[in-house]
Parts: C-alpha cells; structure tokens; sequence
C-alpha cells in the first residue's frame, strides 16, 4: 500500500507497545505457554511439522492498533478458516439469492468432512463444512483457474493488507488425498448443486486451503469483519457491507467444527478455525482476534486458542450476548497507554 498506509500501521504498532493491553496479553501468553494438551494434525505430513509449542496471539482494533505477542510472524496454512471467506466473496460474486439456493446456513452438529445434504434440497448444510465450502468455491466467479484463484488471493490481500502465497507441498499433499472432498463434489454434481468442472474447483478448494498467513494476519481479517468489512489499516475495503452481517452470522453458528454451540455459549464471538492451528474471532465494532497455536482438541480446534478468546471475552465483556459489566473495560485497557508521552 502507499507509504501513508505504512506510516499509519508503524504509528499505531508504537502507541500499541505502550498501552497495559499489551501487559494483559503478555500474561495471557504466558498463562497458556506451558498447556501441553492436544495433538498437531497429521492427516497430511507438511502439517505434522508443526511445531506443538508455537504460539502467537494478536488483536487488531478498529481504529488499527496492532497488538501482538508470541510467534505472530511464523506462517501456517490456512485450511478451514479460508472458507467464512470465501463464502463473502460467493455472496458478492452472486448475491445472498442464489447462494442461498446452493448452499444452507444450518448447522450440522458433526463432523466438517461427513459426506451428508440436505434431504429435501440437496444443499450442503452450511458454507463451513467442507461440502459446503467447495460448493461456495465452486460459486467463484473468474475466467478459468487462473483467474478465479487471483481473486481468491486478491480478496485476502484486501483483508490482510499483504499479498499471501500458496504452500504448494501443503496444496499438493491436500490433492493427492483428498478423496473424500472429491467424492462430496461428485455427489453434488450428481444433484446438480455444483458446476461440472469439479477438477478446476477442487483445486481452488485445496488452494485457498494452503493459502500461508499469520496470527497478524487471522486478526487483521477478524478486524477489518469487526469494522465492516474495511481493513482498519490500509482502509481498502475487502467486502461488500451488505454481506458482513451474512458472514459473520454464519461464522457464529457453524465456524468451530462441531463445537459451535459451546463456542458461542462460552465465547459469543464469532470465529473460524482451521486444522492449521489458527482461530480468526470478531468483536463486531470493537476488535479481531489472531491466535495461532498448532495442538488441536478432538473437534479439530486450536486448545491454546479457545482458552485465550475464552479469557479476553470473559474478561473484556466481549460475548456477543454479555449484558453484565465486565472485569475490564477495553477502551481503558486500550487507552491507557495509547500515547507517545506515556511510552
Ligand atoms: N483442507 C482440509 C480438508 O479439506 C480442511 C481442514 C480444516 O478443516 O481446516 O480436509
């Protein structure tokens, strides 16, 4: 972006080193370095590389404060959390009506890969599911493969505010395996809710899946959600406003496998996360979230990164649905620090 946009994130990167939110997120860091729990996925090798004890959690504000702490630079594959997304891009390319034809908004309570449409329509149940994310990747607008995967990658340079690369020996080991996201494409083909050029889509699902990012990154998308679908950094907008709400809805029901409802009772926020580690959470108005830590519950999500949203949701109030006053009140965490005098 243009040097203002630079000037502007250094800016706000220095008044974010002094503010007590940053104490706050050191202590969280530190709180649940030590968790040794969970299991790094290995469904394919270039996953199992992960290293267990990575760590990293941002926040980035609306106003475009950049807090981080822990290993917010080491990329990872974005897997699942592509697909909320995608899903935004689905909508613009060809508005809520017709999405809504192809794919549900209903939650499955099972698993992200079972093979399982609805009965009556024959829709995949919802675009978080990986049925229905190859559906949504199949509704991406473009002139062949080329060009449909450089708007793909163009949408997340919008969120992000940095152009991000495809991990090819991740791509390449999802293609080979990936019988099974195959076989939920024939049998949407078979039903007529997917277009029949399943090899091209297929590999634009196992692409946007490999895309690499980082905690920043997870935060910056959650943020520029948080502020409307504008990157509150760099200002350009990565999605149509209309579609936020369609978004946002649908990462609150189904974006945690199948722990969505605990999700939402415990945390209220909602949030995408990928078998890569990673957990993107919006606080509609106020902030996103970037955690990165690669150990994995049984539903295939990140245990260091429930346990942080959990605490910053709990303890800033931030649950959707929290009409009690929280412990600490965000703008004076934020704040108080936030000028150069007190730095
Ligand atoms: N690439 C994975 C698959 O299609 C998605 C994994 C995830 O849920 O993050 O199986």
């Amino acid at each position: 972006m243009t040097e203002k946009h630079d000037l502007k994130s250094l800016a706000s990167s220095i008044n974010a080193v002094a503010s007590p939110f940053r104490s706050y997120l050191n202590e969280l860091y530190e709180k649940y370095e030590s968790l040794n729990d969970g299991t790094v996925a290995d469904y394919i090798p270039e996953l199992a590389l992960a290293k267990p004890d990575w760590f990293g959690i941002c926040i980035v504000t609306v106003d475009g404060q950049v807090f981080d702490v822990g290993n917010c630079d080491q990329l990872f594959t974005i897997q699942s959390i592509s697909k909320a997304f995608i899903y935004g891009l689905a909508l613009e390319d060809n508005g809520r009506e017709y999405v809504n034809s192809k794919v549900s908004v209903e939650p499955t309570g099972e698993a992200f890969n079972s093979i399982v449409l609805d009965e009556k329509t024959n829709r995949p149940y919802n675009p978080m599911v990986n049925a229905g994310a190859i559906a949504t990747t199949d509704l991406i607008k473009g002139n062949g493969a080329t060009e449909r995967l450089k708007r793909i990658l163009d949408m997340f340079r919008r969120y992000t505010g940095r152009e991000l690369n495809i991990n090819v020996p991740v791509f390449l080991s999802e293609k080979t395996t990936g019988n099974r996201n195959r076989a939920m494409a024939y049998l949407m083909l078979n039903f007529g809710m997917v277009s029949d050029r399943i090899d091209e889509t297929l590999d634009l699902y196992f692409q946007q899946c490999s895309i690499m990012v980082n905690a920043q990154d997870l935060a910056m998308m959650a943020a520029t959600l948080a502020n409307g679908g504008v990157n509150p950094v760099t200002g350009e907008r990565a999605i149509d406003e209309r579609y936020v709400q369609d978004v946002i809805s649908v990462m609150l029901t189904c974006g945690m496998y199948d722990a969505s409802g605990e999700w939402t009772y415990n945390v209220g926020m909602p949030a995408k996360s990928g078998v890569g580690g990673g957990i993107t959470a919006v606080a509609l108005g106020k902030l996103g979230i970037g955690v990165f830590s690669p150990p994995l519950d049984e539903k295939g999500n990140s245990l260091r990164g429930i346990k942080v949203c959990s605490d910053i949701s709990r303890d800033f109030g931030l649950h959707l649905f929290n009409v009690a006053k929280s412990e600490k009140n965000l703008q004076e965490w934020i704040e108080g620090g936030n000028s150069l005098d007190n730095w």
